[in-house]
């Protein structure tokens, strides 16, 4: 017996490759083509550096209370964390205790696999049809959780209000997350449901529509029984996840509401602007409601065209996975990169 054999065998999740050199298109990772608020480069230039030698405020109070006054919610409704990998690595903790298999759809966000194998939570999956879509009945079964990402990554594609009750309708006894890091884009929040659901968590995030990616701050929103778990994962792992200069920059980007609500509509109209160019070229792609589209071309692989991008120094997302590997999740860039996508596509033979 060798230490090597008790190191931990897991495939973990793999993020969107980040090549080495400056020049490039990059459309793989789902990030904000435009900069935060300046709001927030303001805050974050006026930090004071010298009050970095005191430990952050452990519960990201200011930064929560300015969350739950955005969502008309009491702090204790709200979770923040570094990231909502971070948040929800811990919901996986706190919630899904049972021994029974949690389930979600098998077309869903890679991670959530990485994290049932590593917190040795068993869990099943449900097969979205054709379309990708995700029957809400195929819910209807015993289970030790539920976990929905709406709208759904890496499809795009989100569902209405009726869909996400009529899963929290037949899983009264489990915990039901919905994961809306992409909702920002076009999709419709869980949050009205939260008075009627105490079983209802909602994740959300600064990475995508806040461009905050490179500063890690998530948050999950609830019941205070859900809350309160939540906090009790994270003071058994990690007293202080988020940073002094996150809270402060979280703060400034909440509370510019003009600016987030500007970039935002940018975004989709740009996405508009991708979906109808690439149909123009033959791909095939659902409507997408986040900040990436989910594309097939019936003439080219997806392996291929990924590969024939980057020599282009675009760079897209490519999945080799069962049912969805002959597709590429494109991120909405900037207009400019998007025209630059079209133009390389235009070179496909
Ligand atoms: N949920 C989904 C569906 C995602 O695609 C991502 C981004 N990879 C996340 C959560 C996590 O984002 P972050 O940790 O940057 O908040």
């Amino acid at each position: 017996m060798s230490w090597k054999d008790n190191l931990i065998k897991i495939q973990p999740y793999t993020a969107g490759e980040q090549p080495n050199k400056t020049d490039f298109i990059k459309l793989n990772a789902n990030e904000n083509p435009y900069p935060p608020s300046p709001e927030v480069i303001r805050a974050i230039r006026e930090f004071n550096g010298e009050n970095l030698k005191k430990y952050p405020n452990a519960d990201a109070v200011p930064l929560r209370a300015a969350l739950a006054k955005r969502f008309g919610l009491e702090c204790e409704n709200v979770f923040a964390g570094n990231g909502s990998d971070d948040v929800l690595a811990l919901c996986f903790r706190a919630f899904f205790n049972s021994g029974k298999p949690i389930i979600y759809p098998d077309i869903t966000y890679s991670f959530y696999p990485v994290w049932c194998e590593m917190l040795k939570i068993p869990y099943e999956t449900i097969p979205v049809d054709e379309n990708f879509n995700i029957n809400a009945a195929d819910y209807d079964r015993p289970n030790g959780g539920v976990v929905i990402a709406n709208p759904n990554a890496p499809t795009s594609i989100g569902r209405g209000p009726d869909f996400i009750r009529e899963i929290l309708d037949c899983n009264r006894e489990s915990v039901v997350i919905v994961d809306e890091a992409y909702v920002d884009f076009g999709g419709i929040s869980a949050l009205p449901l939260l008075n009627e659901y105490e079983n209802l968590v909602i994740t959300q995030t600064f990475s995508k529509s806040r461009s905050m990616a490179g500063m890690r701050i998530g948050y999950a929103l609830g019941n205070k029984e859900i809350i309160s778990a939540l906090f009790a994962a994270k003071d058994s792992y990690n007293s202080y996840p988020m940073d002094s200069v996150a809270i402060a920059a979280g703060i400034a980007s909440v509370e510019d509401e003009e600016y987030f609500a500007e970039t935002i509509s940018r975004v989709i109209s740009s996405r508009e602007r991708l979906t109808e160019g690439l149909r123009a070229f033959g791909f095939d792609l659902p409507d997408s409601s986040a900040n990436f589209v989910f594309a097939e071309h019936p003439k080219y692989a997806a392996r291929d065209i990924c590969e024939f991008l980057k020599t282009k120094d675009i760079y897209v997302r490519y999945f080799s996975k069962p049912r969805i590997d002959n597709r590429l999740r494109i991120t909405v860039g900037t207009e400019e990169e998007i025209d630059k996508l079209l133009d390389a596509l235009a070179g496909l033979k």
